[in-house]
Order: C-alpha cells, then structure tokens, then sequence
C-alpha cells in the first residue's frame, strides 16, 4: 500500500530538515514507499504547482514545490532543471528582499542562492552551471545591487577553470572579472588563454576581444595578436580566412599598424588569393604602410622588406587594374618603385646572414661589406664622382659550409634572381658542352624573362678551382678557355645570349653580381691553396677539422685572406687578368660538430622543425631527442662533407617513419640515439 509522499515530505521539511540535502534526503526515503505510477503523477503536480507559483511570484512556495519534485525526478535533465528552478527561486526572492530593503532578510536569503548554486554544481558540474554562480556573484552582484563580490567568483572561476580548463567561456568570465579588479595581468593571462583556445575562430575574437588584443600593456608591449600569430607554431597561418579577417581587423581599426595588417593579408593572400575582396584590401593595405614608412623615414632595412613583397603586391594591382580596365598612372607608380635599389647597411646584412647561416663569423662580415659595396655601386652608378669598379667575389671553402647558401640567402633578401653554374662544364668555342653565355641565359629564365630584374642578379660560378690553366697541357681545351670565356662577363660587357633557332637578347653585365667560388683544395704542388699559403707564411689552421678551434686557428684563417696573394692565384692556374676581377676574397671555414648540430635546428628554415612540421601535420607528435640531435651531428661530421651530410642522414632517419606512421594509430614517434644509430648503420 503506498501513501501519498507529498504531504509527508513537506511535513517533514517544515518540522526540521532545513537543508536542501537533508529534505532531499528525507524525500528520498519516502519515495520508496511510491509506486513509479504515483511518482510520476506527483512529480507532475509538484513541478504544475511550482510553475503556478512562480509565475504568481510566491517564489517561497514555487520553491518549496520544486525541492519536493526533485527525489521523483524521472531523469537526470529533470533533476538539473529542479534544481536550477530552486535556485531561481531563491535569486528572486533575494531580489525582492533587497528591493523592499530587507537587507537582513536579504542576506540570509543570498547564503540559500550560494548554497542552491553549491547543489546545483556538485550534483551536475558543468562549465554553464559554474557561469551562472559566477555571473551572478560577480557582476549580477555588482551591476544590480552594488555589492562588490569579485574576489569570490573569481575563486569559483578559478576552480571552474581546474575542472574545464579548455572552456573559453570560463577565462572570458574570468577576463571581465580580473579587468574590475585591476588584475591586468591576469586578465591578459586570460585573454591569451581565449586566443589559445579560440585563434581559428576570429569572428568570435574580433567581436568580443577586438580592441583588447590590439592593445599594448604597460608590462608587455608586445601587441598580444603577435601571440595569436606565434600560438601553435603559426597555426594561424593555416588558415587564410580568418587571417584576412584579422588583417582587414588591423587595417580598418588599428592606428600605426599598417605594417601588421600587410603581413597578415599578404599571409593570407600566399595561402588563398581568391577570397573575396582580399586582393583590393591588402593593395590598399600596401599603400598606407608605404605611406606611413616616408612619413615616419622608415630605416632601409625595413623598406627593404617592404619593397620586396611590392614585386607581388605588384602584380596584384596590375590584375586588379586590369579587371577595372584603368589606372595606367597606378602601375607606372609601382613599377618605379619595385625597381628601387636600397643600400642596407652591412650590419643589416650581416644579422640577415645570421638568420640562416651558422658559424662562418668571418665569411659573413667579408660578404656584408662585399655586398653592400655591390649594392651602393648599383644605386649611385651613373652618378657624378661615384665611379666604382665592378666587384666580383671568389669564395674559397670546403664542400657543404655555406658558400651556395650564402649567396642564396643574399639573393632571397634582395630577391634579385639567382644562378649557379658548373664552370667545370664550360668548354671552348666550337665543342660540345656548355658556353660560358649559358649561364645568362639560365639568369633570365630565373628573372622570368625580365632582362632589367636579370641585369642585377647574382651568378654562382661553382668548381671555379677545376678551371685552373694546366701548363704543359698544350691541348687542355678546360681551364684557360673557361677563363678566357669568363672573363667577358665578369668584366662587364654587352653579351648577346641566344642560339641558332632561339629568340636572342642582349644583356649588359656591368651590374650583375659574379661570385666565383670553389673549394681550392688539391694543387699541383700537393695539398691545398691554403695549406701552400699556411706552409709559406708558418700559420696553422684553413682545413682544421677540430670540433673546438682554439681562438688562435680563428685568428689564421683571416690571416689566410691577408695572405691571400694573386701570385698564390696565378701559381695555382688563373689567369692574371682573371684574377683581377676577383675583388672581394673570402675563405669559408669547416663546419665544427657543435654548428652541424645547431644547423639542424636553429636557421630559419632549418631541417628538424621541417620534419617536425610535416608529422604535425599527420598527426604525429615528433620527439626528437637531445642525444639523436649529438648522434646525427657526430655522423655528418665523420662524412665530411660538412652540412650537406645532414639533410642525407634526416632523410634516412624519418623516410621509415613518413612511410609507415600517417594514418596508424600512433601518436608519437620518439626519435633516440639509438634510432639514429639503427638507421645510420643500415
Ligand atoms: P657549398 O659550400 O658546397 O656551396 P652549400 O652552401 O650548398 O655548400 O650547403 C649545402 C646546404 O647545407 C645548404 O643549402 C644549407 O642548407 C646547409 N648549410 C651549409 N652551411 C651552412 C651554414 N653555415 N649554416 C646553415 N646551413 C648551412
């Protein structure tokens, strides 16, 4: 036989059972006495009359309904509402005592919504229910009734945030209640945590963050949007859309930004150039930072880098001009200015250098000022009282340093086109093989057919030292003919490129760049030219393979240069005339096991993070060992052929790995000495 629960519960309650735990207890031992039909019939009455109650504003008793409807709750969504309804409840009449100025009353009445939001949470902890108690401790206090309650739901925040740490919403809650604090740290920890969790959404960032995130703090000056451009390794940078809308973000709201908003749409652009309006918006973009750049006499340097992305934003007027069927004056503004030649100093080019290329201290301080000579020759040539030889450079170093590289990385800088040429190849008029000229025909090719832009690039005349003039050798068709041909062109003259059925062009040299450069190291007279060198003037060093070079080795290597002598040239089989042209000699040294380590990691295009990049990108985590970096250093340095051994060991080493690991079910690929070692024996 069952009873009826209803009264007896709230009997019950009435008579002692204060706490909400206590009647909820004491429901629950009535309901055992329920049949589910009865239940059922009486969750019905309890959750009618509660909502009768309610809605004529007699919360006490709404409330009274609802606690007793919990216990017969059919499921655990009922049992949340119930719960919820009970803490409405309370706030209501915690509302109505602060209106009619019960304060006392009011108090006691506020300890039960706490208390109703404490239940509420421990029995359904979930971020939106940890929201409601602190937007309503927080700034529902604040805003309605004056009370300042921000350290305590910033307490609750905090251990919301120790549950779901991942929730955006929790920091945001957090953000606004740190910023009423004064905490402006925090409250910038908190924005980052947002950006974090919510950078490929920028719709949501720009609305709710749009100002915060452009805005510099006392303690960071850093704009934090450049660590939503850093979060994840430039994750952002995947996705071209929500870029554009940071980008046009930065360039309509943002004042002395313009740099930022070019960045952001050129990335975007590079990615995906069709999205819509992006083109017109980041030509515009362009233009104001130009602006901005004269108005505030912007160093070269980062003109520089301005002038070399206007070769494309360029081209995206020129379409855009296009489409329009207009603006003849726009593109002839342009084209000067993509063609302006700027100095940088050689301190710039150096720390460009440094950027890439490892070691070689040396080397890249003769390069800098060798190059920016170079450069300032182009800029003031025609000029009065700026009259300046054209000046080539011969590279002398071991295989695999940096010789190539350095140039390339020149060439990037000044993205001026680029060529290396197998002088070795070369051979006389009338055999069959390459002609010196050919090289300049690969030059225009590199330029795309623009003969102006070729004009001023930079040709890598590679295995110089195999050119060598062999006296005696009557037939030797090699080396002084190769010079002979080379010379023509290193002194600068008008030389007509093109074969029997081809198109053919002029192409005047005085402007391009000649680096001739080889590794120098066998002689007739038994070692190489810097050992000649070394024996003749009793220094150490040149070819040292050491892993740590005493200073004093360092030291002989520029004394090398010094001692370079164009007898030791001529001695060694170049031509005097050809010697002369060669200006600016510079002497690499081998690479130290420390820096073929720190290649792997640390240029900016450096081998290992590319790796790393690519298993990302599969959804493999890489974990790449101190002690496998050690291992992979040490065998390119017992192979000696300097850095280029390294790319051959990595792509031994992760070839297996790339083959077999995307789409498995494996996570991580931790990547040991003893991988290494396994692969490298193989
Ligand atoms: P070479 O001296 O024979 O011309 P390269 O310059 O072509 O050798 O070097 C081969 C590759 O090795 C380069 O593309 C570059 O990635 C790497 N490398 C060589 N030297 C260095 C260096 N000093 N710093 C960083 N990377 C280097």
């Amino acid at each position: 036989m069952f009873i009826n629960s209803d009264s007896i519960i709230v009997d019950m309650a009435d008579k002692g059972a204060k706490s909400l735990e206590d009647r909820l207890k004491l429901g629950f031992d009535c309901d055992a006495l329920c049949s589910p039909e009865q239940k059922k019939a009486e969750l019905r009455i309890n959750k009618v009359n509660g909502m009768g109650a309610f809605l004529r504003e007699d919360y006490a008793s709404a409330r009274r309904f609802f606690i007793n409807a919990i216990p017969k709750a059919s499921d655990k969504k009922e049992k949340e509402w119930l719960y919820r309804k009970v803490v409405e409840c309370s706030s209501e009449l915690f509302r109505v005592l602060m209106n009619s100025q019960a304060e006392d009353n009011a108090e006691e009445e506020f300890k039960r919504v706490c208390a109703g939001y404490e239940h509420l949470i421990k029995a359904f902890e979930t971020p939106e229910n940890y929201l409601d108690y602190m937007k309503f401790i927080g700034i529902e206090m604040n805003d309605k009734y004056e009370k300042n309650l921000f350290a305590e739901a910033i307490k609750i925040g905090q251990q919301a945030l120790s549950r779901f740490p991942e929730d955006h919403r929790i920091y945001e809650e957090m953000y606004e209640l740190y910023i009423y604090e004064n905490e402006e740290e925090k409250s910038r920890e908190c924005l980052d945590a947002i950006i974090r969790l919510k950078f490929d959404d920028a719709d949501y960032i720009l609305k709710n963050f749009g100002g915060a995130l452009w805005r510099r703090t006392k303690n960071n000056p850093l704009l934090p949007i450049s660590e939503l451009l850093k979060y994840k390794g430039g994750a952002i940078y995947e996705y071209p859309e929500e870029l554009y809308k940071y980008g046009k973000f930065t360039a309509e709201h943002i004042g002395n930004n313009e740099k930022l908003a070019v960045h952001l749409l050129n990335n975007a652009y590079c990615k995906k150039p069709r999205i819509p309006g992006l083109k017109e918006d980041l030509a515009d973009a362009f233009d104001n930072a130009i602006k901005a750049m004269k108005d505030n006499n912007a160093p070269p340097k980062e003109r520089l880098a301005f002038i070399n992305m206007y070769r494309h934003v360029l081209e995206i007027k020129k379409a855009l001009a296009e489409e329009e069927g207009d603006d003849e004056e726009e593109k002839a503004r342009g084209k000067d200015f993509s063609k302006e030649i700027v100095v940088v100093t050689p301190k710039d080019i150096k720390q460009y250098l440094d950027q890439y290329v490892i070691g070689q201290e040396q080397a890249k301080r003769g390069m800098s000022v060798g190059y920016y000579m170079h450069l300032l020759r182009l800029k003031h040539q025609g000029e009065k009282n700026s009259k300046m030889d054209k000046s080539n450079i011969l590279l002398l170093g071991p295989t695999g340093c940096g010789k190539t590289y350095m140039l390339q990385i020149l060439a990037q800088m000044s993205k001026v086109p680029f060529v290396t040429f197998d002088t070795s190849k070369i051979t006389s008029a009338g055999y069959v093989g390459n002609d010196a000229e050919d090289c300049l025909k690969s030059l225009v090719n590199a330029a795309n057919g623009d003969i102006e832009l070729a004009q001023r690039g930079i040709v890598y005349l590679d295995e110089a030292d195999k050119i060598k003039a062999k006296p005696g050798y009557g037939k030797d068709v090699g080396g002084e003919g190769a010079q002979q041909q080379l010379l023509k062109l290193l002194e600068g003259s008008v030389v007509t490129v093109g074969g029997h059925n081809e198109k053919k062009f002029q192409i005047d040299t005085t402007n391009i760049l000649f680096v001739v450069s080889g590794a120098f190291s066998y002689t007739e007279y038994g070692g190489s030219l810097g050992d000649r060198i070394k024996r003749r003037e009793k220094v150490v060093g040149f070819r040292m393979q050491k892993e740590d070079e005493p200073k004093a080795c360092k030291e002989d290597k520029k004394n090398i240069v010094a001692k370079l002598t164009d007898k030791d040239l001529h001695e060694y089989g170049f031509l005097p005339e050809f010697i002369g042209r060669l200006h600016y000699r510079i002497v690499l040294d081998s690479l130290t096991k420390p820096e073929l380590r720190r290649i792997l990691t640390e240029p900016g295009n450096a081998i290992i993070p590319q790796y790393e990049n690519a298993f990302r990108l599969s959804g493999i985590r890489l974990n790449i060992k101190e002690d496998a970096l050690d291992a992979i250093a040490e065998e390119a340095f017992a192979l000696n052929a300097g850095a280029r051994s390294l790319k051959t060991i990595c792509d031994k080493i992760f070839e297996d790995g790339l083959f077999h690991l995307p789409g498995s079910n494996i996570k991580e690929y931790v990547v040991d000495r003893n991988e290494v070692m396994r692969y490298i024996k193989k």
